[in-house]
């Protein structure tokens, strides 16, 4: 009954996969063998990262080009704020525009020192996620995603504080949210329902991450301020140089974390792909996301 139910929500369930702009000719190709393999689950959009600085500018440009010409997937482009002044952050929109990009994912982005470093915008240019999102606005009818945070940012004083950012955002033209990822689903429900009582009514989706790799997921949540709980931990220990049992504890709680969500009523995932398909393949496979032919309750293509 549970699977039945579960399957039945996943038709409604809707799906999008972040990727990053690959550096080699050998993380290109295996980022097309990845695009490949999740383009037939038909997902909403999938969206190329932005470097620190604009470092993956060009690289981001091609992707996402690459995507348009190739592909019948929708892309969209991140962008940020850093190290860059108005004028190049309107040249970049203006840029994507061009190509046919029609959403975006805008950020502020982190000092190109790295994350933790403090942040200090351009002088002539945009502060923050909010102020992007504004100039994205007044340059089109662009569907806006930002992100949101369940655990609140590190440099957000307080929850209060956190929230308000995110309805400026709102305020100024973002259509969706995006979270940072989380393992904790009371957290994000939680933040969903502060930033709902703030009078935020855009879809905030979760952003999941498939455990690829714990020991870099760990270091990287330590950055980003995204808590790894305890029994996470435990259920990766041990598992470092058995990448074969890692990636079925990994694939298990994802599969876990989402299924939950669903069952909360979710009905909208973006997925971290690390550039890779396998976990996200799996996951979408068992919230009932299939290729086009094999969708449950799909009738046979006629003879
Ligand atoms: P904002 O939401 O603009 O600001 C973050 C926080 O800074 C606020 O919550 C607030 O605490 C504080 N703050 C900002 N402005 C003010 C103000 N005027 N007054 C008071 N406080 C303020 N990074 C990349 O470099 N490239 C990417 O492609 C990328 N993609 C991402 C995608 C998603 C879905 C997410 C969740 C994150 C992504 N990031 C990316 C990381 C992101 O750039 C960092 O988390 C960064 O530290 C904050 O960017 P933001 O847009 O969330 O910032």
């Amino acid at each position: 009954y549970r699977f039945s139910r579960r399957t039945d929500k996943g038709e409604k369930v809707r799906v999008s996969f972040e990727f990053f702009p690959p550096k080699t000719d050998e993380m290109e190709r295996k980022l097309w063998e990845t695009v490949k393999r999740l383009e037939p689950l038909d997902p909403d959009f999938v969206s190329v990262t932005y470097g620190a600085g604009g470092s993956t500018r060009e690289r981001t440009a091609r992707t996402v080009r690459r995507i348009l010409e190739e592909t019948v997937l929708t892309p969209a482009a991140h962008l940020t704020c850093v190290d860059a002044d108005r004028d190049a952050v309107d040249t970049v929109i203006r840029e994507f525009a061009g190509m046919g990009v029609k959403r975006f994912v805008a950020l502020r982005g982190d000092p190109a020192e790295g994350v933790g470093a403090a942040y200090r915008p351009h002088p002539n240019g945009y502060t923050n996620g909010a102020e992007l999102v504004g100039a994205l606005s007044r340059h089109g009818d662009f569907d806006i995603s930002v992100s949101a945070y369940p655990e609140k940012h590190p440099e957000s004083p307080d929850f209060a504080t956190d929230i308000e950012m995110l309805k400026r955002k709102v305020d100024n033209g973002a259509t969706r949210a995006i979270t940072q990822f989380f393992f904790d689903n009371d957290v994000y429900e939680r933040y969903v329902e502060r930033a709902r009582r703030a009078g935020i009514y855009i879809p905030i989706v979760p952003g999941i991450l498939p455990v690829h790799n714990f020991t870099q997921m760990t270091r990287f949540a330590g950055q980003c301020g995204a808590h790894v709980p305890a029994w996470l931990a435990e259920r990766f220990q041990g598992l470092h140089d058995d990448p074969p049992t890692h990636q079925l504890v990994a694939a298990a709680v994802a599969a876990e974390q989402v299924l939950d969500l669903v069952e909360r009523g979710v009905e909208d995932f973006h997925f971290y792909t690390m550039n890779r398909a396998d976990l996200a393949f799996a996951i979408c496979h068992m919230i009932g996301i299939r290729p086009a032919a094999e969708r449950i309750g799909a009738q046979p293509a006629a003879a």
